[in-house]
């Protein structure tokens, strides 16, 4: 089986292919003979989060962007699998300046789109995000809610999505879309809310929370996060769009009291900062889809908080 990840080297694509090539879903069936990293290395990727694999005969490491297609043609000749995991991520980037997320998040998926339609990939995945369906205040977004996205990011997000179900529908490609909630663990971008909050605790700094901190986010652990993505690879439907949440509710200020109990540092203090614009109050997701196709996230959100506090300490 030949695995082609893109976005390999930031923080949940890098996960997935460590997990990957560590037989971590053999138990799905998931051996790879070959899995090729592509990964453009921008400022949010990096080859030390590959540290563990960068010798393992079974992977490549190409340094390309996926919107050059000349490029991806190549590498994505005679590929059961495509995970595509490359987008820019960050909310707070894309208010400042959308024109990298829609190149990278839009034009790249095309690019692989056609590519893999073209060199007839066995199955294309999207990894998406909760974010296209907007804010919720109460209740539960499912596969079937509309796209509401607030933000550049999440527009550009939403934008791929439809550009591959059109594919599933105009040409049958076997394509799959997963929409997860927010993910937490080792090797995230510290300017991300978990590792922001945890590095700036362990070094006695403030707390800095968007608006009054009653924002609410669902978390799951990225290790559940990647097998769900590799469960789905082998066990989803084609065509179908699959939600991936973990039930762990929480508002930005309990998550921050949280993390102040867990790290056991009395010196730091949250600071209420201005809200960002168009912040969206509530993601939620209902993930019954995914439970019926037998899978559930199971990760201890304590537990999982803990290890990831113990990884930054050792980052630091
Ligand atoms: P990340 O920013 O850590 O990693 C993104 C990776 O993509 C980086 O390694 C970057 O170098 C690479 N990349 C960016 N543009 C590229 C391009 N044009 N060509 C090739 N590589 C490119 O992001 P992440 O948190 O690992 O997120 C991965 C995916 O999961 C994204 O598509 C994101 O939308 C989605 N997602 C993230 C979360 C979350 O909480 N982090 C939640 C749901 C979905």
């Amino acid at each position: 089986m030949k695995v082609v990840v893109t976005g390999g080297a930031g923080f949940i694509g890098s996960t997935f292919v460590r997990d990957l090539l560590a037989g971590k879903f053999a138990d799905y069936g998931m051996t790879p003979s070959k899995v090729v990293v592509i990964d453009k290395l921008t400022y949010a990727g990096s080859l030390r989060n590959l540290t563990e694999v960068l010798n393992d005969k079974r992977m490549d490491f190409h340094q390309e962007d996926i919107s050059n297609t000349s490029a991806m043609a190549s590498l994505t000749k005679d590929t059961d699998l495509l995970i595509n995991f490359a987008a820019e991520s960050h909310v707070d980037r894309s208010i400042e300046n959308a024109d990298d997320f829609i190149q990278s998040n839009i034009v790249g998926v095309q690019s692989l789109l056609k590519c893999s339609l073209s060199n007839q990939v066995g199955r294309f995945l999207q990894v998406s995000t909760d974010e296209v369906y907007g804010s919720i205040s109460e209740g539960y977004w499912d596969e079937r809610s509309p796209l509401l996205p607030n933000s550049p990011y999440s527009a550009s997000k939403a934008s791929a999505d439809l550009l591959v179900i059109a594919n599933h529908k105009t040409h049958g490609q076997d394509v799959m879309i997963s929409r997860c909630s927010n993910n937490y663990g080792p090797h995230q971008h510290e300017e991300k809310l978990i590792p922001k909050l945890i590095t700036r605790l362990l070094n006695g700094q403030t707390l800095p929370i968007y608006g009054d901190g009653s924002n609410q986010r669902e978390w799951i652990h990225v290790d559940d996060h990647v097998r769900a993505l590799a469960y789905l690879s082998m066990f989803g439907e084609k065509g179908e769009i699959y939600n991936i949440g973990s039930k762990h509710h929480l508002s930005n200020l309990d998550l921050c009291k949280l993390l102040i109990e867990l790290t056991n540092v009395q010196a730091s203090r949250i600071e209420f900062v201005q809200d960002r614009p168009g912040h969206d109050f509530r993601y939620a997701l209902n993930s019954n889809k995914l439970k019926r196709l037998g899978f559930e996230a199971e990760k201890d959100f304590t537990e999982g908080l803990l290890e990831t506090i113990d990884w930054y300490k050792k980052d630091i």
